[in-house]
C-alpha cells in the first residue's frame, strides 16, 4: 500500500524580516550605500535587501573591533567573557525556532535539518566555548593563552549560522574581537545573531557583521588592522587568501573543500550502510564540505548495495523546505545549480552511468533530483572535483589496499567513512586514510568538542575542540 504524506508546513509567522538591512558595526545598525537581494531559493521570492559592504564599511568595523579589544574585551577576565557566551547560547536556544525558520527560508535547507542540526549545534558551540573561556591555561594548547586581537572571519552559505558559531564562539572565548562577513546568499541568520549580541548586552564592537560579496571579503583579508583571518569556503578563494596573507604578519586558518570517500567493505551491515550513504551525500542537499561524495564499494556487495540504495533514494522526499516531512530541499542558488548541472553533464559525457530518483521537482526555485553515477573511474571529473550537490559517484574495489589507494587519490583530505563489522579493518583503514575526520559505521556526525579540518587542499588548522582554541591564541603556526 502507498501512504501519502499530508503537508506539514512549519509556520513562517515566527520570523520578522525587515525589507532592508544595514551592517552591524560597534553595536549599532549602520546603513549601507548599496544593496542586493537575498532570495528564498525554494521559491525565488525576494526576502530582503542586504547591504553591500565597502572597504570603508570594513574599515569602520575593524576600528570598532580594535577599540573594543583595547578598551573592554581584553580587560575582562575569562570568567566574565564566559558569562556573555553562556548568555548568547541560551538566547539562541530560546529563539531556536526563529533561527531555524529563517535559515530554511534564506538557504533552502529542510526545516528538519535547520531545526535539529544547525541551530542546536550552533548553541552547543557557544556553550562549549563558554566553558573554556576561564580555563584556557588548563587546555593544554601548544600556544600562549593570549588572543590575537582583531579577527576577520569569512564564511560560506551551506551552514550559515553554524559556520558563524564555529568562528565566533572560539574567537570570543579566547578574548579576540570579530569582524565577520556572511555569504552573499545567506546573510539573514547572521543579522539575527547581531540582534542576539545586542540582547545579551555584549559590549559594543566585540562582534561586527559586515555583509557583502567577494569584494567585501577581500577588503577584510587585506585590511592591515586585522591580526588573524579565519576562512571557510572554496579551495580556489582559499588559495587567493593564502597568497594575500603570506607577506603579512596575519595568522590564517582555512577550512576548504573536500571529496570524501565512503568505503564499504564486503562484511558491512548493508541496510545500515545504505542509510549512512544517504546521510553522507544527501544531507543538506550535498552542500557539505565533508560529504561522502565518492562511494567506494567492495565488488562482492556492489550490486546489492546499489539496488538497495536506489530503492531508498526513490523514497527521499524532495520539496518545500518548510515542510517537516521534507528530506531534500532547494539548491542554494542558480549559480550552484548551474555548477551541479555542468559537472553531471561531464559525468555522462565521460561515460559514467547516470541514475536519478524518480521525484517531481517544484517549478519555481532551484532543484536537483538525487542522482548517482556508477562505473565512475578515477579520471572522471565527477570523481575528482567537488560537485557540492546531491550527486554520488560510485567506484568499486577488490582488495582493501585498492580501496585505500582510491580513497587517497585526491587533492583533498577532509573526511572519509568506513563501513565494516570488523574492528581490525576499521583501525587498519583509519591509519591509512589521509583525511582529517574519519567516521566508522556512521557519517556526518559533529560535536563542538571534536576538532574538524583537513589535509592537503582541504585546508590549514582545525576548528572545534582544544585544537580549535589554539588557532585563536598567539603563537599558533600560520
Ligand atoms: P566561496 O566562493 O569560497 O565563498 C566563501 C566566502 O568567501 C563567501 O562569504 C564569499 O562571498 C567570500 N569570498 C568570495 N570571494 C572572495 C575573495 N576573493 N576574498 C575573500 N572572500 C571572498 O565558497 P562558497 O561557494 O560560498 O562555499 C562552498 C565551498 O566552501 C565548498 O568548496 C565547500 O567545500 C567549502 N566549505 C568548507 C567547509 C569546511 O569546513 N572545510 C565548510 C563549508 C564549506 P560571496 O558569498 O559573496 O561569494
Ligand atoms: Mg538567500
Amino acid at each position: 500500500m502507498n501512504f501519502e504524506y499530508a503537508a506539514a508546513p512549519e509556520s513562517r509567522s515566527v520570523v520578522k524580516i525587515d525589507p532592508e538591512y544595514g551592517h552591524f558595526i560597534n553595536g549599532k545598525w549602520v546603513n549601507g550605500s548599496a544593496h542586493f537581494n537575498t532570495i528564498n531559493p525554494a521559491t525565488e521570492e525576494v526576502l530582503s535587501r542586504i547591504a553591500l559592504g565597502t572597504a570603508a564599511d570594513v574599515d569602520a568595523a575593524v576600528k570598532a573591533a580594535r577599540n573594543a579589544f583595547d578598551k573592554s574585551w581584553s580587560k575582562l577576565s575569562g570568567r566574565e567573557r564566559g558569562k556573555y557566551l553562556f548568555r548568547i547560547a541560551r538566547i539562541m536556544q530560546e529563539r531556536a525556532r526563529e533561527f531555524a525558520v529563517l535559515e530554511t527560508l534564506d538557504n533552502g535547507k529542510p526545516i528538519r535539518e535547520s531545526r535539529d542540526v544547525d541551530v542546536p549545534l550552533s548553541a552547543a558551540h557557544f556553550f562549549y566555548h563558554a566553558g573554556w573561556a576561564d580555563k584556557l591555561e588548563y587546555a593544554g594548547v601548544e600556544t600562549t593563552t593570549a588572543p590575537h586581537g582583531v579577527v576577520g572571519q569569512i564564511i560560506p552559505w551551506n551552514f550559515p549560522l553554524l559556520m558563524l558559531a564555529w568562528k565566533v564562539a572560539p574567537a570570543l572565548a579566547t578574548g579576540n574581537t570579530v569582524v565577520l562577513k556572511p555569504a552573499e546568499t545567506t546573510s539573514l541568520t547572521a543579522l539575527l545573531f547581531a540582534q542576539v549580541c545586542q540582547q545579551a548586552g555584549l559590549p559594543d564592537g566585540v562582534v561586527n557583521i559586515v555583509t557583502g560579496d567577494g569584494s567585501t571579503g577581500s577588503a577584510i583579508v587585506n585590511h592591515p588592522g586585522i591580526d588573524k583571518i579565519a576562512f571557510t569556503g572554496s579551495t580556489e578563494v582559499g588559495k587567493l587568501i593564502a597568497r594575500a596573507v603570506a607577506p603579512t604578519n596575519k595568522s590564517l586558518t582555512l577550512e576548504l573543500g573536500g571529496k570524501g570517500a565512503n568505503i564499504v567493505f564486503g562484511d558491512a551491515a548493508i541496510d545500515e550502510t545504505v542509510e549512512g550513504i544517504v546521510n553522507g551525500i544527501f544531507f543538506n542537499q550535498g552542500h557539505v564540505c565533508c560529504a561522502g561524495s565518492r562511494l567506494i564499494l567492495q565488488e562482492s556487495i556492489a550490486d546489492e548495495v546499489l539496488e538497495k540504495l536506489k530503492r531508498r533514494m526513490d523514497k527521499i522526499r524532495v520539496g518545500d523546505p518548510l515542510d517537516k516531512n521534507t528530506d531534500l530541499g532547494a539548491i542554494n542558488s542558480a549559480e550552484q545549480l548551474a555548477k551541479i548541472r555542468e559537472l553531471t553533464a561531464a559525468g555522462e559525457a565521460e561515460g559514467a552511468g547516470r541514475w536519478s530518483a524518480n521525484c517531481a521537482l517544484p517549478e519555481n526555485g532551484f532543484w536537483f533530483a538525487p542522482t548517482i553515477f556508477t562505473g565512475v573511474t578515477q579520471a572522471h571529473r565527477i570523481a575528482r572535483e567537488e560537485i557540492f550537490g546531491p550527486v554520488l559517484s560510485v567506484l568499486t574495489f577488490r582488495t582493501p589496499a585498492e580501496a585505500i589507494e582510491k580513497a587517497n587519490n585526491t587533492p583533498f583530505g577532509l573526511s572519509a567513512g568506513i563501513w565494516s563489522e570488523k574492528g581490525s579493518n576499521i583501525l587498519w583503514a583509519t591509519q591509512q586514510l589521509r583525511a582529517g575526520v574519519i567516521w566508522a559505521n556512521t557519517f556526518n556526525k559533529f560535536d563542538p568538542a571534536s576538532p574538524f579540518g583537513g589535509y592537503k587542499e582541504s585546508g590549514w588548522g582545525r576548528e572545534g575542540g582544544r585544537h580549535g582554541l589554539s588557532a585563536y591564541l598567539k603563537g599558533s603556526a600560520k
